[in-house]
């Protein structure tokens, strides 16, 4: 069932609540998007912004056969995704197109790479390998002492901050409001004269099927690493944005992260031993019991929920944004998306 003239009220101005109003705008309904802070620094500010299908395609943590599909479409739809929220903000979001350079120092991690390879192949996609002398030219950075190494093209990037921020404008400018959640009121009262609530809340309260997984994130300064692309392996990144080099990122808690990811990226990333540190942070993955997004309708006819994106959320953005403006003003998700209906969390999503 779909309301005649939709009045929304979205809670959380995270990259996803943020999106689905967007969508939701363009498509003529009326949206209100709510949160208890601004900027909003939730999972969406701590990442690090990679749009990495190819690394869902080994299935290494997630092993869901829909999963990788809906990484590749939220890929194909973020450079028009980045151009119109430019346009309509007036703000750059800071998207850059592949390739991501992947490498493996060693047998588990060149293990992992030829596995992504096949599956990557087997989709139609290139998944480029790259010789000591390629990888020379690409990063002269980038350790010399690794097994393999690919060119991944499907994979990009974007400024997560800068994208939230866009969003807004974007949003304001198109006839959307965003509010302050005043300290004491209720979700109850907040969506009072709203006929549809979407909970886009991120980690949320941390009750129910969504569980926050939290994740480091050091800054180094860009002059001192000289790197131009993205750059993993095994659990690790370096991701180049403006004058820093992001480092990631902890999964869980670790009792020193800060040594542990410089032990991890000097393995990579040699230089990063002289380079300086100019920042550190961390975030909460909103994450499932099966790590798989939470898309569609909630628990009665005015709810819906986009929640628990875990490692992927910038990326799926637009695929969720889309999916979620279809199902709250058509009233049906959309066949690939059934797999990721909150339903098979039963009351508890
Ligand atoms: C260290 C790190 C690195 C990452 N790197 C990447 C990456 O490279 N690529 C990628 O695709 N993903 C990455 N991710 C994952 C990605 O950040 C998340 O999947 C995504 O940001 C989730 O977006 P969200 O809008 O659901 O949640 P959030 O960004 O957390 O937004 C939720 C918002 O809801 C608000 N809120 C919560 N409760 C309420 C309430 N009761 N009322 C009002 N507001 C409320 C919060 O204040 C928050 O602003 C990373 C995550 C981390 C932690």
């Amino acid at each position: 069932m779909s309301v005649a003239h939709p009045k929304i009220a979205i809670i959380g101005a995270g990259i996803i609540g943020l999106s689905c109003a967007w969508e939701l705008l363009k498509r003529g309904a009326e949206v209100s998007v709510f949160d208890k802070q601004w900027p909003p620094v939730g999972a969406s500010w701590a990442a690090a912004g990679m749009l990495a299908p190819a690394f869902e395609a080994a299935g290494e943590g997630v092993a869901h056969p829909e999963f990788f599909d809906l990484c590749l479409r939220s890929a194909r739809m973020w450079r028009g995704f980045a151009e119109e929220i430019e346009q309509a903000s007036g703000q750059g979001v800071g998207y850059c197109e592949g390739p991501a350079l992947a490498v493996a120092l060693d047998e588990a991690e060149a293990e992992h790479l030829l596995r992504l390879e096949a599956r990557l192949v087997e989709s139609g996609l290139t998944a480029e390998r790259l010789s000591r002398r390629d990888i020379g030219a690409l990063e002269r950075g980038v350790s010399p002492d690794f097994e393999l190494a690919l060119a991944l093209v499907s994979d990009g990037r974007v400024d997560p901050r800068r994208t939230v921020l866009a969003l807004r404008t974007a949003i304001e400018r198109a006839g959307g409001v965003f509010e302050i959640v005043p300290e004491g009121v209720s979700g109850a009262q907040l969506t009072e004269g709203f006929n549809t609530c979407l909970d886009a809340s991120g980690v949320g309260d941390g009750a129910g099927a969504v569980q926050a997984v939290e994740g480091v994130m050091l800054a180094f300064r860009r002059a001192d690493m000289a790197l131009d692309h993205v750059v993993r392996c095994g659990a690790e990144y370096a991701v180049p944005r403006g004058e820093h080099v992001l480092v990631g990122a902890t999964v869980g808690e670790v009792a020193d992260a800060r040594a542990f990811l410089l032990s991890r990226a000097v393995r990579f990333l040699p230089r990063v031993r002289s380079a300086a540190l100019v920042d550190q942070w961390r975030g909460f993955r909103p994450a499932t019991p099966d790590r798989l997004p939470i898309m569609g309708r909630g628990s009665d006819a005015r709810t819906f929920v986009a929640r628990g994106h875990y490692r992927n959320g910038i990326l799926l953005a637009p695929i969720t944004a889309e999916i979620m403006a279809e199902v709250i003003l058509g009233g049906e998700l959309a066949g690939f998306a059934a797999a990721f209906a909150p339903a098979r969390f039963g009351a508890t999503a």
